[in-house]
């Protein structure tokens, strides 16, 4: 596995990346698995992993490390706990990047339209945090090639990633 990285990362000079999806439980709630999915998969992007989990706290508070001291980690790790997400590994070239760019910004009231938190969300954070709740917002992505590694590795087994080859390989990438 580890010798097709390198050779996918030779043959893409370094460009060729994997990024974390998460759908959250809102996501998942409100049926937008297939929607989501199909966006990225338009652009080429290919999944090289997925399955469906309920996390407990314990390992939210991990995913979400970062945020520990923030003043909405509670509700955060709350709400992506009340229900089962669906996580998946997306390769492509830029690919954390192209991923952040679908997704759209954090507070989906800031989010154009076309991005999936414009298209299927419309609150702020602020409003999320007057209301004691974490910010519903559909979806996580890697923030960066850093975080991509670290996520990946958190939610995914090196044998629940797969090596194989897309039709859209010879134009896309
Ligand atoms: N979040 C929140 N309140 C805030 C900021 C963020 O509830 O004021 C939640 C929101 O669900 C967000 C997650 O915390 O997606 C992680 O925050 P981050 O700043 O990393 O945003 P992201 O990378 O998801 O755009
Ligand atoms: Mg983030």
């Amino acid at each position: 596995m580890e010798q097709e990285i390198q050779a996918g990362k030779a043959r893409g000079y370094g460009m060729i990346e994997r990024s974390l999806v998460i759908i959250k439980p809102d996501g998942v709630e409100r049926c937008l698995v297939g929607e989501i999915i199909k966006r990225f998969e338009n652009t080429g992007l290919k999944i090289v992993g997925m399955k469906m989990v309920w996390i407990d706290k314990k390992f939210a508070e991990q995913h979400y490390k970062a945020h520990k001291s923030k003043p909405f980690f509670r509700e955060l790790v709350d709400f992506i706990t009340e229900g089962p997400v669906v996580t998946f590994i997306l390769e492509g070239v830029h690919a954390v990047d192209n991923v952040r760019r679908l997704v759209g910004t954090t507070s989906p009231h800031e989010s154009p339209p076309g991005t999936i938190r414009g298209d299927f969300a419309h609150l702020s954070m602020a409003y999320a945090s007057k209301i004691g709740s974490g910010g519903k917002n559909v979806i996580h992505a890697s923030g960066s090639k850093k975080e991509a590694d670290e996520e990946i590795k958190l939610w995914f087994k090196k044998d629940e990633i797969h090596s194989y080859t897309t039709v859209h390989e010879k134009h896309v990438f």
